[in-house]
């Protein structure tokens, strides 16, 4: 496919924390680029996958996410449409928002486009927000997102991904790359 220009910069977050239709974490994430493929989405750029360091009791599974910059044929609510089949066919189901889930697709940015966007508010189930409402305080979000777009900046913060990032103060031992995931798999 065609690769998008930066003025049309097309970013994905990837996140999984438990096994699906495909079998194990990483299975299914290898399994991601045919996935995006069949559903006509191509990936022009993407992160090391990482691993979230479960802090305090440490009850919570590992958390492993990417980000993807991807080629999208789909206007913003139709790629929200095949994402959520690509999770479903990964073994996702709906019902528990806070449950595991073996495949999490979030659009974080289309371009420069500003849909919903407003801060603080809380979201109605469904309705397509762009960017995503909570990239922008997310370490597991922007850690990745600065190594494919760095300069990315976000339409409405007027800031760049590098830039949100340093404003976290966060502990940057907190998320570590998966180092038997190399880049290389993705493809
Ligand atoms: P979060 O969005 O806070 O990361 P989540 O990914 O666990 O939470 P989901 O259950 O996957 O939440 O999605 C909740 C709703 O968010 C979906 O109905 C989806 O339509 C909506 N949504 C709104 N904006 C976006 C976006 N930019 N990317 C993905 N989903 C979005
Ligand atoms: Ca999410
Ligand atoms: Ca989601």
């Amino acid at each position: 496919g065609m690769k998008p220009s930066r003025g049309n910069m097309v970013l994905l977050a990837v996140g999984s924390n438990t096994p699906g239709s495909f079998g194990p974490i990483t299975e299914t994430l290898r399994k991601l680029p045919l996935l995006l493929e069949a559903h006509g989405i191509g990936i022009a750029k993407a992160s090391r996958l990482y691993t979230t360091n479960p802090v305090g009791t440490g009850l919570q599974p590992h958390y492993f996410n990417a980000v993807l910059q991807i080629s999208s044929p789909h206007a913003p609510a139709v790629l929200l449409r095949h994402l959520k089949s690509i999770e479903r066919q990964a073994g996702r189901r709906l019902g528990r928002h806070w449950g595991p889930r073996p495949l999490d697709l979030d659009i974080i940015a289309f371009g420069g486009r500003v849909v919903s966007w407003r801060t603080g508010r809380r979201r109605s189930p469904g309705a397509l927000i762009l960017p995503h409402p909570e990239a922008h305080l997310r370490a597991f979000v922007l850690v990745p997102l600065c190594e494919v777009a760095p300069h990315w900046r976000h339409p409405v913060l007027g800031r760049t991904a590098r830039d949100l990032l340093k404003g976290l103060r966060i502990s940057r031992h907190s998320i570590q790359p998966v180092v038997d995931f190399p880049p290389g798999s993705w493809h």
